[in-house]
């Protein structure tokens, strides 16, 4: 589950992560009181407008803007609030912004230097460890630093099992050149980090950048958070902070009624149960020349509603040519399964337009091919893969 930062934010914060402090608003007549409230809290003189939107590279779209008085505050504010905001991460026509982040102004001039670092901490799956990756090139875009100048993201492994030991956060701010005051602060920072990235079961936290202030305090201006869906039961409160609106209907749909859905470009829909079955079948589906449009793991129960919910959401991309249902009946019968998908064809004969392509094999696989057959509706009841293919084949001509 992606997080806005604003979200990101104030997860870290309560996990002791310092963070440039700020208040989510939706409404413009909000900000007169937000920003005095803001300015009493932290004395900040200028204010930030940060666009909330699940995409990143906002700065470079118009999405993130300096205001020097109330005035402009209000100005940019209204313009950002309502606007489509488009950057490298977000679709062609952009993303509706319909919350901004009004924020305290961290790049104030003071005794030395203000400078940005990228710091983030992932889960590297080769290693079965957690990465912390980081480098002063921070505040750009961190893909072109890792195109053109690799050698400047330095990579720090903490094996999960021992935590992070603290000779390697001293390497890390050694290694961002820092000394004195804003070392200290860095190697608390990359503990801190740690440690919420571990209690909120995230599976990224990205910071960038990460700010040395002029007085050296070290900061987290943007965040990037990922929680790990599977863990999600674990925090009651974490519930709350989707927002479905930012997320793929058909998945979100999917998921409310307890489907395995994800949503992928190709063209042959398909609705498999068990999810080694369902990457066989898009393995095959590929080798006869398609796309699979999805992934989709009914699970074990198979039946009219479950299939109808299903046909619904495969039926509702436009780029579906042929629905493939591949199911082995081992926990359900394959002539249950058959029922279900003819009962569910009569529900919305209306809406289905694509050929639809069955293999049923498993328990009672030849009474099922027989339910199918007889039915009198233009459901292709295949046997062998081969004829899958060839079936799929030719829905694609
Ligand atoms: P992104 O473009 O989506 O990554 O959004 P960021 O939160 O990283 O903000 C983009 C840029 O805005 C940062 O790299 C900073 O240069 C600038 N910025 C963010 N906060 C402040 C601030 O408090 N003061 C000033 N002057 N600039 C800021
Ligand atoms: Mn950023």
């Amino acid at each position: 589950m992606n997080l806005h930062e604003y979200q990101a934010k104030e997860l870290l914060s309560l996990n002791g992560v310092p963070t440039q402090r700020g208040k989510m608003v939706s409404n413009i007549n909000e900000i007169d009181a937000t920003a005095n409230q803001l300015k009493n809290d932290t004395s900040t003189e200028f204010f930030v407008v940060k666009a909330q939107i699940h995409a990143g590279g906002r700065g470079k779209g118009g999405g993130v803007k300096v205001a020097k008085n109330l005035t402009e505050l209000k100005d940019y504010s209204s313009s950002i609030l309502g606007m489509m905001l488009k950057t490298p991460q977000t679709p062609k026509e952009g993303k509706l912004v319909k919350k901004i982040l009004i924020a305290e102004d961290v790049y104030y001039t003071g005794p030395s230097r203000h400078s940005e670092f990228y710091v983030s901490v992932l889960l590297n799956r080769s290693t079965s460890k957690v990465m912390i990756m980081y480098s002063t090139e921070g505040g750009v875009d961190i893909e072109s630093v890792a195109e053109n100048t690799p050698h400047l993201i330095f990579y720090e492994e903490v094996d999960p099992s021992v935590g992070l030991m603290p000779n390697q956060a001293r390497k890390v701010a050694f290694n961002l050149g820092l000394s004195g005051d804003s070392y200290k602060n860095m190697v608390r920072f990359i503990f801190s980090l740690y440690t919420a990235y571990v209690k909120c079961d995230a599976s990224l936290l990205e910071i960038n950048p990460v700010l040395k202030t002029s007085d050296n305090k070290i900061i987290a201006v943007d965040a990037k958070m990922v929680l790990d869906d599977n863990a999600i039961f674990r925090h009651k409160s974490f519930k709350d902070l989707r927002d479905e609106s930012e997320e793929n209907p058909v998945e979100t749909q999917a998921r409310t009624v307890g489907l395995n859905y994800v949503d992928l470009d190709g063209n042959i829909g398909c609705m498999v149960n068990g999810a080694g079955l369902a990457m066989a079948t898009m393995d095959l589906i590929k080798q006869s020349g398609g796309e699979p449009a999805n992934f989709l793991d009914v699970g074990g129960t198979a039946d009219a509603d479950r299939v109808e919910v299903a046909f619904n959401l495969i039926l509702q991309d436009p780029k579906v040519k042929a629905v493939l249902v591949n199911i082995f009946g081992g926990i359900v019968r394959c002539d249950r399964v058959a029922n279900g998908i003819v009962q569910a064809y009569k529900n919305m004969k209306d809406k289905i337009q694509v050929p639809i392509i069955v293999r049923l094999q498993g328990t009672n696989s030849i009474e099922a091919k027989k339910i199918i057959d007889s039915s009198g509706l233009h459901i292709y009841s295949a046997t062998s893969f081969s004829d899958l293919t060839d079936r799929i084949k030719e829905a694609l001509i």
